[in-house]
């Protein structure tokens, strides 16, 4: 009897000790993941908050601005009975289908563990496919929570996905240090590279690329993943639904539709090539899109709006570049076709991202790199600005220079203000009147840049070096 028993027990516990072990090797992950998941979302939560709370919408105009980004709730919407987007800092989508669903994006780092679980919410169901539109970090931060849950679901990027994470991560510090200077909320160091919200780490399964779009079809839905280098990054794709006439356009338009694209960022990413953006609008403007969905910001609905607004990207787009090739074949400097080329009236468009004078400049340097043959100075790492303190001590006052620069502004030449500013500032970088003059400078360009384009990296910029000379003012009173 005693015998049995412990028979009995023995065999029991061995069972379950053998159903708990199955039970943790099988729910062991589900649990760990989903805490990753929960704790993601909480902190991210904070961290937004606090962006938010730090990013009050300063323009002045319609434009939208990156600040306005951080104000939008994070939500799911449901766009047409197989299409789901998450909102917030960037949008990921979710188009559902009979045998499984696809993902287009998967959001921002801190935001990107609530879409995913918004979305499988609204839309539950396996993931066969993400397709990431291009590496940018807005882009592709929930793609290790959804392939954690989903590792059999293909990761579909472009072919320039692969070095444009490579490079972004290699100067991760640099861009850090510059972005920093904008927003100033952001903390010291980049996350490091096993933190929560670490940039990278993400390896494509199956590659586009500019010669080769990829069709495939799930549940009896067409997706056709194309090409789209360009505007916002060589490695940039878009996803086109034949069925409903649907392009997901990721970032390739950028933040505003309709807008001159951003060939140039002020943060210093590698130049964009017009030709080839331009080649990948072409292709758009044929599919005769009936609906438009980015990353960024709300649907634009409607086939004859979306073609007006295509033609008029890609036309002023060539414009701003032929004029910008013919000027320099005419032996024009940069200088005179950054001031010179302004697009004719049919060809307005919002300039609140991309702005034609520095597309100008970096369609000739895109070209024609930095070296202009204007001096031989330009060949060696000695700019003339080494040559201030000099100079000023030949002028042996620095009043003359200050008087000036005062008049400059009063004439509204705040440039040449800024550069006599400079010259004082090298010699005495505490000179209070030198900066109550840049602080006037500084002043007249963001009134001229809201009553022009309200170019929004012009704005961010000019507000931080605003908001600096007024903290180095306030030091000389408190010193
Ligand atoms: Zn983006």
């Amino acid at each position: 009897m005693l015998k049995s028993l412990v028979k009995f027990l023995f065999f029991a516990g061995a069972a379950l000790t053998w159903v708990l072990l199955i039970a943790w090797l099988v729910f062991g992950d589900r649990f760990e993941r989903l805490l990753d998941e929960r704790r993601a979302e909480a902190v991210g939560a904070l961290a937004d908050r606090y962006i938010a709370s730090q990013t009050q919408s300063t323009s002045q105009t319609e434009v939208k601005t990156v600040a306005g980004l951080h104000d939008i709730e994070i939500e799911v919407e449901q766009l047409a009975n197989n299409i789901f987007r998450a909102t917030g800092v960037a949008n990921s989508y979710l188009i559902q289908t009979a045998a499984g669903n696809v993902l287009f994006d998967t959001g921002l780092g801190t935001q990107a563990a609530k879409h995913k679980r918004i979305l499988q919410a609204a839309a539950p169901g396996p993931i066969t496919h993400i397709i990431l539109s291009h590496s940018h970090a807005d882009h592709i931060g929930g793609t290790k929570y959804w392939k954690a849950e989903f590792p059999a679901a293909k990761i579909i990027t472009h072919r320039g996905f692969i070095d444009g994470q490579r490079y972004l991560l290699d100067l991760q510090d640099h861009f850090w240090n510059r972005n920093r200077l904008l927003y100033t909320f952001m903390p010291e160091q980049p996350p490091a590279p096993d933190a929560m919200f670490a940039y990278g780490g993400i390896q494509p399964d199956e590659l586009v690329d500019d010669f080769n779009q990829m069709q495939f079809v799930v549940g009896g839905v067409e997706f056709v993943v194309m090409p789209s280098p360009g505007a916002e990054g060589d490695d940039n794709l878009v996803l086109w639904l034949p069925a409903q006439q649907t392009l997901f356009s990721g970032d390739f338009f950028g933040p505003l539709f309709p807008m001159l694209p951003n060939l140039f960022t002020l943060r210093g990413e590698k130049f964009r090539d017009p030709i080839a953006y331009i080649r990948s609008l072409e292709k758009i403007i044929a599919l005769e899109p009936e609906q438009v969905l980015p990353s960024h910001f709300d649907p634009v609905i409607g086939k004859s709006d979306i073609n007006e607004a295509l033609v008029l990207m890609r036309d002023a787009t060539r414009y701003v570049h032929d004029e910008t090739v013919a000027g320099m074949n005419a032996g024009k400097s940069v200088w005179q076709l950054m001031q010179e080329i302004k697009l004719p009236p049919e060809l307005e468009v919002s300039q609140g991202h991309g702005k034609v004078s520095w597309n100008v400049r970096s369609i000739w340097e895109y070209y024609s790199t930095w070296f202009k043959f204007e001096s031989t100075t330009e060949l060696y790492a000695v700019p003339v600005r080494t040559l201030y303190p000099e100079l000023v001590s030949l002028i042996g006052d620095t009043q003359p220079l200050l008087d000036l620069a005062q008049s400059k502004v009063e004439s509204q030449q705040p440039e040449q203000a800024l550069h006599l500013i400079e010259l004082v500032l090298a010699d005495s970088p505490d000179s209070t009147q030198a900066l109550q003059i840049r602080l006037q400078a500084l002043e007249s360009l963001l009134e001229r840049a809201w009553q022009t384009t309200s170019n929004f990296s012009e704005t961010g910029w000019l507000q931080s070096r605003i908001a600096k000379t007024e903290q180095q003012l306030e030091n000389l009173v408190t010193e």
